[in-house]
């Protein structure tokens, strides 16, 4: 294994490591991240201060140099010092450049790729464990944003952090010793500078961090305007909001703006300052030098270092302020992550969660509470039970809950208060994924993954062969269509891919791939939620047969509008506002003459066309 191989294998970058919520706080929030990195980083801030404390030493012994040339002979100069020559040169030529070489080597191989890697990995896990909710309340696009961004910053606050204010601490305090060993009264400038140094950054530093934090808030408002505008770029077009819509994100973006203002300004003042310091610096400490010589206090090497660490300090301290401008730039960027990655996972399995046995599939909701909002109850006691095998039919109003009913039994939100259970297991009880790997659910608007066709219908199950998948894409009535597909690259039928550059689907195609996908997966509970009302009626048709096949020996939940695809089903349930107004067969509820009775009326004139 070479020496690269070795360094860039260090610390795993992809580890399986279980994830969590990462703390809250930006410290807290570094380190959870910072796990399997700490030995790492720990040898970089060793190798840095080396490396501080070698080139002071060199400093100190261009001093040395100079008073050698001033008072020995030439003659005499190697005999004399010829193993501290030597001594600095085994420094120069071999230390410093080992510590060098392992310094880059940990830092670019072991940390610049890994690290942030890890990072990405781990909250990209968390976030998979969210719930819809909290993917409903922010864009896809604006996480994923922040997942790559928060990652690389969190590398650079902590390295710059660890290596560069470590080497800059420690040249300093070497750098104050050795001017002290050649006069201590050399020192006392730069103390002073030191002192003042550290008053500037503690009156701006506050300032710089309250306006990142600012510049974070509008930088994600900026960015949300400008994604929001991107996703829904028909919605724009159609309404020719092209206009508005710009206007929309250049208030987004003056906003910001004016907090990259405000903190140039402070930045501005931060560098002016410590230029003025620096001046002041560099003039007294040759004043002092200069008077000190005068009186015969110190030699000429002496002097040589003073001045030529002053103006190295001019030099550095201008490379801070660019290191702590960054630095402020990427704990924004943190806090801004941090706001998105600490969130608590609202649906969690039990630590003790069982794996959901289906001996039957019958479904129980009972008294089911649910409110989205606080105080706004949705679904209010709410009891129902559908038969092993039973098709049962949801139907009201838009808006009744419907939906909501079946997003519960996915357990894509917990229930209020009550229970629904699934042959006598609770389903809050049991693993999410072991609930929905016994439910099969084709909606309205079907998405496909942005991959191969062969890839979206196997994502009803994975292991499925090739002659199992194509039986279900038989079954989908979706097989003829496919193998006739080529994307743009060339790939055909199976293997053309979906989405961006692949080929473009309608409606009634993905509705049968979503089914396909279902027919493969064979869960023993069926939900359709407007499986079909995408579709024109002659699709409509051709897909519908799909589904009564798709629908044998299962416990169905089908919610539709168009009442004519639910009316066969053994019972229909009639709901609004969270609650059963009607139940029974298509004709029960005919005869009843209640409300589902006026909606068939009002939607196919009075033909009764279902037996
Ligand atoms: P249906 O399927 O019967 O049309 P839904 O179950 O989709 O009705 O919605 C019921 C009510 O809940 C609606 O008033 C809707 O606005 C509200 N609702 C749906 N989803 C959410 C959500 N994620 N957050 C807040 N309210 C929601």
């Amino acid at each position: 294994m070479n020496i690269f191989t070795y360094f860039e294998r260090l610390v795993p970058a992809l580890s399986d490591d279980k994830t969590s919520m990462p703390p809250n706080n930006l410290v807290g929030f570094c380190l959870y991240y910072t796990k399997g990195y700490k030995k790492a980083l720990f040898i970089m801030t060793i190798l840095a201060s080396l490396s501080a404390i070698t080139e002071v030493i060199l400093f100190g012994f261009l001093g040395q140099l100079v008073d050698w040339l001033v008072t020995k002979h030439p003659t005499t100069l190697l005999h004399d010092e010829g193993m501290k020559l030597m001594g600095m040169g085994f420094l120069l030529l071999i230390v410093i450049p080992l510590i060098a070489f392992f310094h880059t080597v940990i830092v670019n191989q072991t940390l610049v790729a890994n690290y942030p890697m890890s990072v990405r990995w781990s909250a990209h896990r968390y976030l998979l464990k969210q719930s819809v909710t909290f993917y409903e309340e922010d864009f896809a696009g604006r996480i994923a944003t922040k997942v790559m961004q928060t990652s690389l910053a969190v590398r650079d606050t902590v390295m710059k952090l660890l290596d560069v204010m470590v080497y800059v601490f420690v040249y300093f305090l070497a750098m104050i010793v050795t001017i002290a060993r050649a006069d201590y009264r050399l020192a006392i400038p730069m103390i002073c500078w030191l002192v003042i140094y550290l008053l500037i950054q503690a009156y701006f530093v506050p300032l710089l961090r309250k306006v990142s934090v600012e510049q974070a808030d509008a930088r994600s408002t900026m960015t949300g305007r400008i994604v929001d505008s991107y996703a829904n770029i028909s919605t724009v077009k159609l309404f020719s909001h092209t206009k508005s819509e710009s206007e929309y994100a250049k208030q987004g973006m003056l906003d910001f703006i004016v907090t990259v203002y405000r903190q140039m300004r402070l930045v501005t003042g931060l560098s002016f300052s410590v230029q003025l310091l620096n001046s002041l610096l560099a003039f007294s400490i040759a004043a002092v030098a200069i008077s000190l010589w005068i009186n015969g206090a110190i030699t000429i090497g002496a002097i040589a270092i003073a001045i030529s660490l002053a103006l190295r300090l001019k030099g550095m301290s201008m490379w801070i302020m660019y290191e702590l401008a960054a630095l402020f730039e990427n704990m924004g960027t943190v806090i801004d992550g941090m706001n998105t990655f600490s969130k608590p996972n609202v649906i969690e399995d039990k630590s003790n969660a069982s794996t959901l046995k289906i001996t039957a599939a019958k479904i129980n909701y009972e008294q089911v509470d649910f409110q989205y909002v606080k105080d706004h109850a949705l679904i209010d006691k709410f009891c129902l039970t559908i038969q092993p095998g039973e098709k049962i039919g949801l139907l009201g109003r838009s808006g009744a809950g419907k939906s909501t009913l079946v997003n519960l039994l996915l357990r894509f939100y917990d229930v209020t208060d009550g229970k629904i259970l699934i042959d006598d297991q609770n389903i809050s009880d049991v693993s999410q994924d072991s609930l929905r790997l016994q439910i099969g659910m084709v909606t309205q608007d079907t998405s496909l993954l942005h991959r191969s066709i062969r890839e979206n219908i196997l994502y009803g199950r994975e292991d499925a062969s090739e002659e199992e998948m194509i039986v279900a894409t038989k079954k989908a009535q979706a097989h003829d269509f496919i193998i006739d597909l080529t994307d743009s690259e060339g790939n055909i039928g199976y293997d053309a891919q979906v989405g961006e550059r692949g080929v473009k689907l309608s409606g009634g195609q993905r509705q049968r791939i979503a089914i396909a996908r279902v027919f493969l997966k064979n869960a023993p509970i069926l939900v359709l939620d407007e499986a079909t009302s995408a579709l024109d009626s002659e699709v409509e048709m051709a897909i519908q047969d799909s589904l009564f096949q798709l629908m044998e020996g299962k416990t169905v939940i089908a919610i539709a509008h168009r009442l004519s695809t639910i009316a066969a089903l053994d019972r229909l349930i009639v709901v609004d506002e969270g609650k059963i107004i009607e139940q029974g067969t298509h004709h029960a509820l005919i005869e009843k003459g209640g409300v589902y009775s006026q909606l068939w009326t009002h939607q196919t004139g009075g033909f009764l066309g279902v037996d």
